[in-house]
């Protein structure tokens, strides 16, 4: 009795039972793409408020001399 209707984003069908997480999508993919695409800005804009920052070079954390 599983029920299936054409997945939002692609088209093909799609389980939504809750055993898919997807749902209404097809898979991860196709919610993120509908959603807005925001995971192709995460890739491209880094976050603000973060300290790492990959354009300054890190605390040399590691320097501690031998013993
Ligand atoms: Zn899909």
């Amino acid at each position: 009795m599983a029920t299936e209707l054409p997945c939002p984003n692609c088209g093909q069908p799609t389980d939504l039972s809750p055993d898919n997480r997807w749902r209404p999508f097809c898979c991860q993919r196709c919610k993120l793409i509908d959603l807005g695409e925001w995971f192709a800005e995460e890739h491209r804009i880094p976050a603000d408020d973060s300290d790492d920052d990959p354009s300054e070079p890190p605390m040399a954390d590691d320097h501690t001399p031998p013993h």
